[in-house]
C-alpha cells in the first residue's frame, strides 16, 4: 500500500512510512492511545513516519532550520504540508515528537522495520541500523492499512557479530546488553563512544546508508547530553 503522496514525504526524507488501525495494535497500546489522546475515539488510524539513510539528514540542512531540535521540527513541518496538500479535511493528533511513550520500536516491530541488535538498536535488512522513527500520528483517515516488511533479523545469520568485539565498554555481549556499561563508558571524557557508538560503526549491514558524520555526531552528543542531565 502507499500513502497518498508517498513520494514527497520520501522526498523530503521521511521515506519508511506505515498504516495501522488502532483497534489491531497490542490492547494496552492501543488503551494508552486513546487515554492520552482519543477519549473520544475519533481516531480510527495510526501513521507513522521514519527515515532510512541520509536523505533526510541532507534534506534538513538544505532546509536551513536551525531550531534545537531541527530534525524533528523539520519532520512535523514536513508531515504538516504533507496532510494539508494529500489528506485535506481529516483530523489528526501527533503522538510523536513529544513526551509519551508510545513504543516506537513496538510499533517498528510491526511494520517490520525493526529487530532487535545485539547493541539495542533496531536493525534490518535493508537499512542496516541506520534509520529511525520520526513521527507518529493519529489521524481519522481510512487509509489501507500497511503490510508489515517481511524478512529475518540480519543478525540471525551474522558470523563473526563484529559489533560484540567493537564495544570497548564490553556492553555488547552474548549475555545481552550492558546499558549501565555502555552508559558509564560514555560519560567518561576520553571514550570513544561520546559521539558515536562503536559496534554500531561497526556491524556491516547496510553500510551504504550509514549516516554522514555530523548527523552521528549530532545524535550521539544529544544522547549523551540527555544521559548527563538525567544523571543530576
Ligand atoms: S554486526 Fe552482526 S550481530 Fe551485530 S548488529 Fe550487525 S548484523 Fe547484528
Ligand atoms: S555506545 Fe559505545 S559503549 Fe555503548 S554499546 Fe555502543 S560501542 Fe558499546
Amino acid at each position: 500500500m502507499t500513502l497518498p503522496g508517498a513520494a514527497d514525504l520520501a522526498r523530503a526524507g521521511l521515506n519508511l512510512q506505515a498504516v495501522f488501525a488502532v483497534a489491531e495494535l497490542p490492547a494496552e497500546m492501543a488503551a494508552g492511545l486513546r487515554q492520552e489522546f482519543d477519549r473520544e475515539g475519533r481516531f480510527g488510524q495510526l501513521i507513522l513516519l521514519g527515515h532510512g539513510g541520509r536523505r533526510l539528514w541532507e534534506a534538513v540542512e538544505a532546509s536551513g532550520i536551525a531550531s534545537e531540535h531541527r530534525i524533528d521540527d523539520y519532520s512535523v513541518g514536513v508531515v504538516d504540508a504533507w496532510l494539508a496538500r494529500h489528506l485535506p479535511g481529516h483530523r489528526h493528533r501527533l503522538v510523536y515528537p513529544g513526551d509519551y511513550p508510545v513504543g516506537l520500536q513496538s510499533l517498528g516491530k510491526l511494520a517490520g522495520w525493526h529487530h532487535p541488535s545485539p547493541f539495542m538498536v533496531g536493525i534490518n535488512a535493508q537499512w542496516g541500523t541506520w534509520f529511525a522513527y520520526r513521527v507518529a500520528l493519529l489521524a481519522d483517515t481510512n487509509l489501507p492499512p500497511t503490510a508489515p516488511v517481511a524478512g529475518a533479523s540480519p543478525c540471525a545469520a551474522c558470523t563473526g557479530r563484529p559489533c560484540v568485539a567493537a564495544c570497548p565498554a564490553g556492553a555488547v555481549g552474548e549475555a545481552g546488553f550492558d546499558l549501565a556499561a555502555c552508559i558509564a563508558y560514555r560519560r567518561q571524557p576520553a571514550s570513544r563512544c561520546r559521539t558515536t557508538c562503536q559496534a554500531r560503526l561497526a556491524c556491516p549491514v547496510g553500510t551504504e546508508h550509514r549516516y554522514c558524520e555530523a548527523q552521528i555526531e549530532r545524535t550521539y552528543a544529544l544522547s549523551l547530553r540527555m544521559i548527563v542531565e538525567r544523571a543530576g
